[in-house]
């Protein structure tokens, strides 16, 4: 795990460092405000010792604008400082800070805080993970995907970049349920779930969006780009063969696919992709639709 130390004093830092050195983590260091806000940023450490008593941007500005970010706010902080007044303490603590030292602190204490926060910190970052992993097929669940959307999407308009979706849909799935068990159809989810994930970049977001539907986020793609991507996957979906006693089970399945260009809001985004893939299944299934501007799609044969 790593730590930030924060503090104006060269010489009360080396101390902080010297005295942690023994603990199986890594350091940072940072001199001022502006530097720890920075490294924290980009570090994104699991836990920052910040004094209280610094020239231009004091500990508590520090943690008040680390509070304001929702990427950094659950980073934990103990305030380090010099003083033992009791309003600092309260103040701190108030701040959102999880623990306070004064100096000169304690070695073997300073040691014990640091690993009871980092402790809880673990803590933390395995239900933080929990509440957005699908437990059947370790993707991110829902709750994760819709949170990746709004990201992606206010990221897509700030650098004025494309942002596609593609919404998956089993084929007649029920039968599969209703023909092989309940346990098929998850081990059907799972494989579906290895091939998306398989075939993605690092950069894309897959997660199961419910039952037997899925989604990908693909940033800084354009409908065109990731139909692309949609087909290889509709392609290695409908190659799976798993074994029932004596017969072999298929699956297939459908795929909306629609970008940010002329969409006003994310609703709409959704909503084309979602549009697409109703088509899709319309069109006979096991294929990729994608979004059509509304004067097409609304004298679209449509058979449902
Ligand atoms: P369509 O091609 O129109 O999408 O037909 P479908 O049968 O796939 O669609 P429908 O919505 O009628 O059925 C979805 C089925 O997915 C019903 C439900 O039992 C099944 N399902 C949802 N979640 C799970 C799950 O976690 N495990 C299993 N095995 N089945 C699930
Ligand atoms: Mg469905
Ligand atoms: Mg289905």
């Amino acid at each position: 795990m790593k730590v930030l130390i924060v503090d104006d004093s060269p010489d009360a830092l080396a101390i902080a460092k010297a005295r942690l050195v023994k603990e199986d983590i890594e350091i940072v260091c940072a001199e001022n405000g502006p530097v720890a806000i920075e490294l924290t940023r980009r570090e994104k450490p699991d836990l920052i010792l910040l004094d209280i008593d610094m020239p231009d941007m004091s500990g508590f500005d520090v943690c008040r604008i680390l509070k304001e970010e929702p990427d950094l706010k659950m980073i934990p902080i103990i305030f380090l400082t010099g003083s033992d007044d009791t309003q600092d303490r309260v103040k701190g603590l108030d701040f959102g800070a999880v623990d306070y030292v004064t100096k000169p602190f304690d070695a073997f204490e300073l040691r014990a805080r640091v690993r009871a926060a980092l402790r809880t910190k673990r803590l933390q970052d395995m239900l933080v993970q929990c509440a957005s992993i699908d437990p059947l097929t370790e993707l991110h669940n829902r709750r994760a995907l819709e949170d990746r959307l709004d990201q992606e999407w206010a990221r897509s308009r700030r650098y004025d970049k494309s942002l596609s979706v593609v919404m998956i849909d089993l084929d007649n799935f029920k039968n599969v349920n209703d023909t092989y068990g309940h346990q098929m159809g998850d081990r059907l989810l799972r494989t579906v779930a290895e091939i998306l994930q398989k075939q993605c970049r690092t950069s894309d977001f897959v997660g199961r969006y419910g039952g037997e539907e899925f989604i990908i986020i693909a940033p800084e793609n354009d409908a065109q780009e990731t139909v692309t991507l949609a087909e290889r996957c509709r392609h290695e979906i409908q190659e799976i063969e798993l074994l029932a006693d004596e017969d072999k089970v298929h699956i297939t399945a459908s795929f909306g696919v629609a970008d940010s260009n002329d969409a006003s809001d994310l609703e709409a985004v959704i909503r084309s992709a979602d549009q697409a893939l109703y088509r899709a299944k319309s069109l006979g299934r096991n294929r990729v639709e994608t979004s059509m501007p509304a004067e097409v799609a609304s004298t679209a044969d449509i058979d449902t």
